[in-house]
């Protein structure tokens, strides 16, 4: 009896051990399908950015763009950002998605300017792995020249972990493209490894408080008290502070109480196409959530 339950414990193993198999290859097979497509997608310039306002906390007025990259699967299914990124990093196929973004960018930024589109910046995500390539800091100001735009016209956004990670040559880069004028924030702040020293070797400009403590903070002291320390540090370091992922009216009364600079969240907008973009920035529409915006103005 203890030999048949012990053969079948073996045979159970195995058969698990062959199921995780199975399962790293499948899931290899659908990252390299999903880069293949990428890239394809890429090339027959099926990605596009939609644009998020970052606006005052207290007027309600827009301030900047975030612009966030999309991928529409034939039939319209979007493919999450987080999920398509990662599967660029692991490819190196980030460095020609990032090198687009950065064109796009530029591209709409000048065109905005051409037009009299009132907005300050542009601000783009940039990831570990494309602020690593040597020549990184190079193309942006290659881009920018090429756009004849200046360097307060775009900003860039970077996580902790990212700076946490950073090299001699990465630190140099920065402080150029500070020292340009260019504006960098910290994305997600309060979710890396968090120790803060970078603070005082990194030329940044703004914090922007991770979205799962704006959404706790309501409910759950602990979350208002990191994001009270984060706004404390960020104003203490003439840093500029935002909320990301605000969503409702609790959330926002709170970010006022706390003296947030600028709330970025669903409340004010939704991440828009450059069109519907161009029409809020005109104040031509009213964004989807206009009527709380206009009660944020009135603030
Ligand atoms: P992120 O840079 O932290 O961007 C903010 C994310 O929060 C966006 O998700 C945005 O749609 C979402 N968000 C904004 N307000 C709210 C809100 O009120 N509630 C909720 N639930 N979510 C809100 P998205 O567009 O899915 O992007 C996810 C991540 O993908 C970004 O996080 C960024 O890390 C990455 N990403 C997006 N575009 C690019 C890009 O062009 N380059 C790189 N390297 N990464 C990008
Ligand atoms: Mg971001
Ligand atoms: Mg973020
Ligand atoms: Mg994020």
């Amino acid at each position: 009896n203890a030999d048949v339950a012990k053969n079948r414990a073996k045979l159970e193993g195995r058969g698990s051990i062959r199921f995780f198999h199975q399962q790293l290859h499948d899931e290899l097979v659908r990252e390299h399908r999903l880069a293949e497509n990428l890239e394809r997608a890429l090339n027959a310039q099926e990605l596009t950015l939609h644009y998020q306002p970052q606006v005052s906390a207290i007027s309600g007025r827009i301030e900047n763009l975030e612009a966030l990259l999309r991928w529409e699967l034939p039939g319209g299914i979007a493919v999450p950002p987080h999920e398509f990124i990662r599967v660029a990093e692991r490819s190196g196929l980030i460095h020609r998605l990032g090198d687009w973004v950065i064109e796009e960018a530029c591209r709409q930024r000048a065109q905005w300017r051409a037009a009299g589109v009132p907005l300050e910046r542009i601000d783009i995500n940039v990831s570990g792995r494309q602020l690593s390539r040597p020549d990184m800091f190079e193309r942006l100001r290659q881009c920018l020249a090429r756009h004849g735009l200046g360097p307060r016209e775009i900003g860039i956004e970077l996580t902790e972990n990212v700076l946490i990670e950073a090299d001699e040559r990465i630190l140099k880069g920065l402080w150029e493209l500070y020292h340009l004028g260019f504006r960098i924030s910290i994305d997600d702040f309060g979710t890396g490894y968090s120790s803060l020293s970078y603070l005082k070797r990194f030329p940044v400009t703004a914090l922007k408080i991770d979205r799962t403590f704006v959404r706790d903070a309501p409910g759950e002291p602990k979350d208002r008290a990191i994001m009270e320390a984060a706004v404390f540090i960020g104003h203490r370091l003439g840093l500029e502070v935002v909320a990301e992922g605000v969503e409702d009216e609790r959330q926002l009364e709170l970010i006022r109480e706390m003296k947030c600079d600028l709330v970025q969240g669903f409340y004010f907008y939704r991440p828009m196409p450059a069109a519907m973009t161009e029409r809020v920035l005109l104040g031509l529409v009213s964004a989807p959530n206009g009527l709380r915006a206009e009660r944020g103005r009135a603030l």
